[in-house]
């Protein structure tokens, strides 16, 4: 049977291929029946992946990076090392195993949702929040049962798979750069979720938010993903597959004509240079971005670094990380984001239970309540100015205090530099991330503090709008258009323009062709972005004229009703 599923496209394109169903190992744990005879030899494997967990949870202690909160690690360490000897999840399953005659997961799986539970029901928030740790052991112990990382993709994908799955973390889909297939859909997330930032930097047709797509698709069915609409097409018949393909070639061929944009200046009609900076996550993104002409760095990632591990990046790892990435862009502007980490990049062994994550201890706030760890950080970078052309960015301000902090560290990880008789590039610029509504309306003092600025959007939207921008059931009011952001965006590209402070806008809203326009009309000059949307945003500026856009940006920044900004809009595109 042929059906349409409608989401939210994430990445442009359209895929054509064969269902693949993938699952979380905690989520989808299998369960079989075993005969008798192997009753023991099953408690057998479950104690082997105990010992394994055991051993690992050692390794994990006595290897604490430098540049850690060691005390607070170990401790945490400990703590899971306390649940897992606990006879209640290194014993109980095994007498499941033998009661039921069931595989060692589904036992463990079955005490842990006893243990769950239990936790659950009790009044002390300290104790219940431990839930989350017992699920972690227990994870642990499934990966070790299973023999492979958590998500995983069980073959390698074929290059013509669709990736389903029903809720994916920015960690597990930094994993899937690992391979190559066409395309990729999930039941939850947002336009703007990390995941689906990273499903992009994938660089093929992915659409978000589909609800129910993992239930109703089946293993190796064929599908059509349209990344731009946002729809996928199940068991298509054969007229609409002709007509996908044919839509597939177009699009191809589009994306060939925009690679001949690659080395032409990116200059407006009437002569204004402006420039287009990519975002990335990791060191080999580098090569993306080159291909797609940019002339700089303008966000990297670096929380990225964290994830998919159990253990923290050295100074030394983060320091070759920089550096490669420095020396690569040959001496054009890298802008590295301290630690963004927390909200949906959490650590491993090193998450707090946060009762709301997005307005609790992340970015720059994690990064002061964890000094040691910033250190680390902002030595490695520091180290690695020697080398290029390093900017250090401070993601999610929304005091004075907070730059006034993190620059004296900055401070300290300059002189202890200078102790060590390492070079660095003394006047390495800081800027600050403008992405709290509240640092928004601060951006005058802020910037008397900072040497540029950078707008994210996708997180001022989050937090103006009060939407959660990884919720696919808020999606739809998680609006960039509405009249509250454009007010904000305008304000501090206006406010950095007049005190001469160059400021770029990093957020999603940089890589939508329909808004760029709308920002240059605002008076931006500096774009960063996926590298995907680059060439296609270069093509516009280069058929637009600032002088034309002044009347009706004015007259957008006017409206406030939405559906006249659209038609404005609309007629600035024309
Ligand atoms: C933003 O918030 O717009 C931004 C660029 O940072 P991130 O998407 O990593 O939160
Ligand atoms: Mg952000």
């Amino acid at each position: 049977m042929s059906f349409t599923v409608h989401g939210v496209g994430v990445s442009g394109g359209i895929a054509i291929g064969r269902a693949q169903l993938i699952s979380h190992a905690q989520l989808e744990v299998a369960h079989y029946d075993i005969p008798k005879s192997r009753v023991k030899s099953e408690q057998a494997r479950f104690d082997a992946a105990i010992a394994k967990v055991r051993n690992e949870l050692v390794e994990l202690t006595d290897h604490i990076p430098a540049g850690a909160p060691s005390a607070e690690i170990e401790a945490l360490l400990n703590l899971h090392r306390m649940i897992l000897e606990d006879s209640t999840l290194s014993e109980a399953p095994k007498q499941l195993i033998e009661s039921m005659k069931c595989n060692a997961e589904w036992a463990l799986k079955l005490q842990m949702d006893e243990l769950v539970d239990q936790f659950a029901r009790i009044e002390d928030s300290y104790l219940r929040e431990r839930n989350a740790d017992i699920k972690q052991v227990v994870e642990r112990v499934l990966k070790a049962l299973l023999g492979s990382p958590g998500y995983s993709v069980r073959h390698t994908p074929e290059e013509n798979a669709i990736l389903v799955a029903h809720d994916l973390s920015p960690a597990d889909v930094i994993v899937f750069k690992q391979h190559h297939f066409a395309s990729f859909i999930t039941d939850l997330g947002g336009a703007t979720s990390h995941t689906a930032i990273v499903a992009r930097s994938l660089n093929i047709p992915s659409v978000v938010a589909l609800h129910q797509a993992r239930s109703l698709i089946r293993e190796n069915e064929t599908l059509i993903v349209d990344g731009t609409n946002g729809v996928v097409i199940v068991n298509p018949d054969s007229s609409i597959l002709t007509e996908y393909k044919l839509r597939q070639d177009q699009w191809r061929l589009e994306r060939k004509k925009l690679k001949r944009l690659k080395r032409t200046k990116t200059t407006t009609l009437d002569g204004m240079d402006v420039e287009l900076h990519a975002n990335i996550e990791l060191p080999e993104d580098v090569a993306v971005a080159q291909e797609n002409g940019a002339t700089g760095i303008g966000l990297f990632r670096t929380e990225f670094l964290f994830l998919n591990r159990g253990d923290l990046p050295s100074e030394d790892e983060q320091f070759e990380a920089y550096r490669r990435v420095a020396v690569d862009m040959k001496g054009i502007p890298v802008t590295i984001r301290t630690f963004d980490l927390g909200a949906d990049k959490q650590v491993e062994n090193f998450g707090r239970v946060a009762p709301n994550p997005a307005l609790g201890l992340r970015a720059i706030r994690l990064c002061l309540a964890e000094p040691r760890l910033f250190h680390f950080q902002l030595r490695a970078v520091l180290r690695a100015s020697h080398y290029g052309k390093i900017r250090i960015l401070i993601p999610m301000l929304s005091s004075m205090h907070e730059i006034e902090q993190a620059q004296h560290l900055i401070g300290e990880a300059k002189e202890s530099l200078d102790t060590d008789g390492i070079p660095y590039d003394e006047n390495v610029e800081v800027g600050g991330m403008i992405e709290v509504p509240a640092a928004a309306l601060s951006v005058n003092s802020f910037m008397r503090k900072l040497d540029f600025v950078s707008i994210g959007t996708n997180d001022l939207i989050q937090y103006t709008l009060a939407i959660d921008r990884s919720d696919d059931s808020v999606a739809h009011l998680y609006d960039p258009l509405h009249p509250a952001v454009l007010e904000l965006v305008s304000h501090i590209i206006r406010s950095a323009t007049r005190a001469g402070k160059p400021v770029a806008v990093c957020g999603e809203m940089a890589g939508d062709t329909r808004l760029t326009r709308l920002l240059l009309g605002f008076g931006l000059r500096q774009f960063s972005m996926h590298p995907a949307h680059l060439l296609a945003v270069k093509q516009v500026v280069l058929k637009s004229g600032i002088a034309d856009l002044s009347n009706v940006t004015q007259r957008i920044l006017r409206s406030h009703v939405s559906d006249r900004i659209e038609n404005l809009l609309q007629r600035m595109n024309e």
